[in-house]
């Protein structure tokens, strides 16, 4: 049974708004108070539509959403979205049936336009509804992220906080809400300009509670909206009627990192790892996570270190709050394959599925893919390169190993990891062991104390190429002496099959 949370103690609407330039009064457009607007079709001049079916491997999925004349690289944009939802849903979602995406119009003006895409999921345990909304700089023809409408990260840690507080006046108690993006991808206005935020089904909340939804009123939410957030915000609670766009510019590149509740790759770290004067290290914990990877999420906090998590399939659907952890708290989530195998051994289609639902699985849980894989015992080739090129993936190799899953000792796992760390080090550990949350404490106060900054992958090498195998990220280290294909530091890797060979025998085991 749907819940609804509205709570706003939303102003009576006195039907009618004034518009900017004051020449004539703008009707209020249609919409619930707990709901985002609605954008009459017929407002729109010339408004289009783009609706397509797509049946791959025996999921139907049925696209469709409006096109405004003269926003082309919105409906652009909408389509590589709506496309990279598909693909991760048929790749990550067991017993995936059915998607439905239907967008309609949640704002139309001149400035700024608003699709909100609602979404329906059928599965083999069921049916899941959920929402997610895109915005559109008619001006700089930018395609913003639901959470640009707030004033940077500030703003939605605010907002972030006024939402837990109206889902538990009304009974909720919030799982996981974090201020991140995937979250927050359902952000609009209802027709008096409050702020309506929407969760999907089962996100915040156990499935049976229905798609939550929370109102925070006008004025608390005005004060947290970006520029662009109160133009949006005008748009949304107007109508403009015969609305005609001019001709669309071209998209400047934006720059994820400064989209709020965006914490991925991009995310700059305190320090700039190529100086060579900086002492970054990489912690990376593989086969996760485990029942204890939150002891060790509280570790990092405390020495505010941050860390890479190659994370594998059924750990993760286990343990998906904890991905939504480590993604919220600054720590890169990185692909470890679904099932844990030698990539090198089962062909090329094998090696796409286990990258693609990993891929799909962090996707849907943190709004961010992947841009990192780790073949399992380190063993990769050609087609292992290839297909990882093709998802967008480089791969992660390592040059300290702890051994930790060898040696369950706290102190010899820590005294390895410490001994071998140096300026650009990839440190190697699990963290389904509990020997190797317990040896944490002391690697992370012992590199602090040397001067270290713990950093993730991305952070340390900067921008990886997708395809590309890296094995540390010393600053010194010249990038050029690689051959075209990378196959230098291939070579390099082999040698380091040897040690996590016995990892074949103890990767898949259950954390202690
Ligand atoms: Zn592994």
């Amino acid at each position: 049974m749907a819940l609804a949370t509205l709570l706003c103690a939303c102003s009576p609407s006195d039907g009618e708004n004034t518009g900017g330039g004051g020449e004539q009064p703008l009707k209020r457009p249609e919409g619930e108070p707990d709901a985002l607007t609605q954008v009459a079709p017929d407002t729109v001049s010339d408004l289009g539509e783009e609706k397509r079916s797509e049946d791959e491997g025996g999921v139907d999925v049925e696209i469709a959403y409006p096109t405004v004349p003269g926003a082309e690289p919105f409906a652009e944009e909408l389509d590589s979205i709506v496309e990279e939802k598909a693909d991760d849903y048929r790749a990550a979602v067991s017993g995936a049936e059915a998607l439905d995406m239907k967008g309609a119009l949640s704002a139309a003006g001149p400035d700024v336009l608003a699709v909100r895409l609602s979404l329906e999921e059928k599965n083999s345990d069921g049916e899941h509804t959920g929402s997610s909304t895109y915005w559109y700089d008619t001006a700089t023809a930018h395609t913003a992220y639901s959470t640009e409408l707030l004033d940077g990260q500030k703003g939605l840690d605010e907002l972030n906080k006024l939402v837990e507080e109206r889902l538990e006046e009304d009974g909720v108690e919030p799982e996981a809400l974090y201020p991140i993006a995937g979250l927050y991808d359902s952000v609009g206005f209802n027709p008096d300009g409050d702020v309506v935020v929407e969760f999907d089904q089962g996100q915040v909340a156990p499935a049976s509670e229905g798609a939550l939804h929370a109102v925070v009123p006008r004025e608390d939410a005005e004060p947290l909206l970006s520029d662009f957030g109160r133009r949006a915000q005008e748009t949304a609670t107007q109508v403009t009627p015969d609305l005609v766009l001019d001709e669309a510019g071209t998209p400047k590149d934006g720059g994820a990192a400064e989209v709020p509740g965006r914490l991925g790759p991009e995310a700059p770290a305190d320090v700039d790892c190529s100086d060579p004067e900086s002492k970054c290290v990489a912690l990376t914990f593989d086969d996760g996570p485990g029942g204890r990877t939150p002891e060790l999420l509280d570790t990092l906090a405390e020495y505010d270190a941050k860390a890479t998590f190659f994370v594998t399939g059924e750990p993760v659907r286990e343990h998906l709050r904890t991905v939504r952890r480590e993604y919220a708290e600054g720590h890169e989530v990185a692909n470890h394959t679904v099932t844990h195998p030698d990539l090198t051994t089962v062909g090329e289609d094998r090696v796409r599925d286990e990258l693609a639902e990993v891929n799909g699985l962090v996707s849907r849980e943190t709004g961010e893919r992947p841009v990192l894989m780790r073949p399992p015992y380190g063993a990769t080739n050609d087609d292992v390169a290839s297909v990882s090129a093709e998802l967008g993936l480089a791969e992660i190799i390592w040059n300290v190993d702890t051994n930790d899953w060898k040696d369950r000792n706290a102190s010899i796992v820590a005294d390895r990891a410490l001994k071998g760390a140096a300026p650009g080090a990839i440190i190697l550990m699990h963290d389904i062991h509990g020997t190797t949350i317990d040896a944490v404490p002391e690697i992370v106060k012992g590199l602090d104390e040397k001067g270290y900054s713990m950093v993730t992958v991305s952070q340390l090498l900067g921008e990886t190429e997708p395809g590309e195998s890296y094995l540390d990220g010393a600053p010194d280290e010249p990038e050029d002496d690689k051959g075209e294909d990378g196959s230098d530091k291939k070579d390099e890797k082999k040698d380091d099959k040897g040690s996590d060979e016995s990892d074949k025998d103890e990767g898949k085991k259950d954390e202690d």
